[in-house]
C-alpha cells in the first residue's frame, strides 16, 4: 500500500484554487484563523470537511465569499445586515441571513438550516484563494473538533488533518487570532451576537447605535441547560483566573502587573487585548507542549478583545466530553 502524499505546502492560491475545484480540502491563512476549506457548493467536499474534523453534523459551517455583491448573491440582506456589512467587510465578521431562493451552497454544510452563515475574509491569500476559485468557500477552522484552533501554517502541518488536505497556503500568523464574531438577526430583524470574536461588540454597537442582544447560537448552545461544552481545549486543564500558578502548573499571564519569575508566558505584558488575541491560542499550544496537567490563566478583562478571549477560555476549561461536571 502506498503511504498518502503529505499536502502540499505553498503560497500559490491558484494550486490551492485548483484543488478545490478538484473536490479536495484545502487549508488557508484567514485573519482570524486557519481554516479547512472546501467548495461550498459539492455535497462530497463538504461531508470531507466534516469527517475530516470530527465535527458534529449539526454544527453548520461558515461560507467565504469575495466580497459583499458575491455574499447578496446567496444570503438576503435587510437594512442592519447591509449595514454591519458595509461597516466590518471584509474582516473578522459573520452574518446569519436567510438562504436565497435557489442558494447553491450545499445543505449540508448548513445543517438543513434555511440560514446561511456568511463571512468576507479580509487576509490577502484568503481573498487571492476566493477569487482564484470564483465562488463560496465554506471554511471551519483547521483543526479536530474541540481542540485548540491553529493560527500558524505550521499547527496545521503537525495536526493529523494534515494529511486530509491536499494543500496548505502559508500566509505567516493570522493577525487577529480568535475567530470571527457572528451575528443573527430575529424575526423582526434585530442584531443578536451569537458568537464573541474578532470585531468587539463596542465596535458593532458603535454602528448600530444601540446595545446588541446576546443571544444563543454558535459555540454559544450549551448541550444541556447551564452547561458549556467543552472546545478550544488544549491537553491540559485549564484554571481560570488565577493570580499565580500553583506548583507544577505554568502561568499564561495578561498584563505588566503579573507576578515575576514563574514559569509560563504572558499574553501582552503592556496589556493590549489586541496583542492578547493574537498570541491566546499559539501560546496555550506552547504552554500545553511542556506537558504539564495544568494551564493557570490570569484574569482578563472582559470588554474589546476581552469578551472573545474569555469565551475561548471557559470553553477550554469546560468538563470535556464524558466527564461529570464538577
Ligand atoms: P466555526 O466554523 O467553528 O468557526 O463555527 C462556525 C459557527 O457558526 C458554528 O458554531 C455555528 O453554530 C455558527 N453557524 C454557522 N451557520 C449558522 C447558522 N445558519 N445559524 C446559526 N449559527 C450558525
Ligand atoms: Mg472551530
Amino acid at each position: 500500500m502506498r503511504a498518502r502524499p503529505m499536502a502540499e505546502i505553498t503560497t500559490d492560491a491558484g494550486k490551492a484554487a485548483e484543488a478545490l475545484h478538484a473536490g479536495r480540502l484545502v487549508a488557508f491563512p484567514t485573519e482570524t484563523v486557519y481554516g479547512l476549506g472546501a467548495d461550498a457548493t459539492d455535497d462530497s467536499a463538504v461531508a470531507a470537511v466534516f469527517e475530516a474534523k470530527g465535527r458534529p453534523r449539526i454544527n453548520p459551517l461558515i461560507a467565504h465569499v469575495t466580497d459583499i455583491e458575491a455574499a447578496m448573491g446567496l444570503g438576503r440582506f435587510d437594512e442592519s445586515a447591509r449595514q454591519l456589512a458595509e461597516a466590518f467587510w471584509p474582516g473578522p465578521l459573520t452574518l446569519v441571513v436567510p438562504r436565497v431562493e435557489g442558494c447553491p451552497v450545499s445543505l449540508l454544510a448548513t445543517a438543513g438550516l434555511d440560514t446561511l452563515a456568511l463571512r468576507v475574509p479580509a487576509h490577502p491569500l484568503a481573498q487571492a484563494l476566493l477569487a482564484a476559485f470564483g465562488g463560496p468557500v465554506v471554511a471551519p477552522s483547521a483543526n479536530i473538533s474541540g481542540r485548540l484552533s491553529p493560527t500558524e501554517a505550521e499547527h496545521v502541518a503537525e495536526s493529523p488533518l494534515a494529511e486530509k488536505v491536499a494543500v496548505i497556503l502559508d500566509g505567516d500568523e493570522c493577525p487577529v487570532g480568535v475567530e470571527s464574531t457572528i451575528i443573527g438577526f430575529d424575526t423582526d430583524g434585530t442584531p443578536v451576537l451569537l458568537r464573541p470574536g474578532g470585531i468587539p461588540r463596542e465596535e458593532i454597537e458603535k454602528v448600530l447605535g444601540e446595545p446588541l442582544r446576546t443571544g444563543k447560537g454558535g459555540e454559544g448552545t450549551p448541550s444541556a441547560p447551564g452547561q458549556l461544552s467543552s472546545h478550544y481545549a488544549p491537553r491540559a486543564r485549564l484554571r481560570l483566573n488565577a493570580q499565580r500558578p500553583e506548583e507544577g502548573e505554568m502561568f499564561l499571564a495578561f498584563g505588566p502587573d503579573a507576578p515575576k519569575g514563574v514559569p509560563g508566558l504572558n499574553l501582552s505584558p503592556k496589556g493590549d487585548l489586541r496583542e492578547a488575541a493574537a498570541n491566546l491560542f499559539a501560546y496555550l499550544r506552547i504552554l500545553d507542549e511542556t506537558g504539564v496537567s495544568s494551564i493557570a490563566v490570569a484574569p482578563i478583562p472582559e470588554y474589546g478583545l476581552g469578551e472573545a478571549i474569555n469565551d475561548r477560555l471557559r470553553r477550554a476549561a469546560a468538563p470535556r466530553p464524558g466527564e461529570e461536571e464538577a
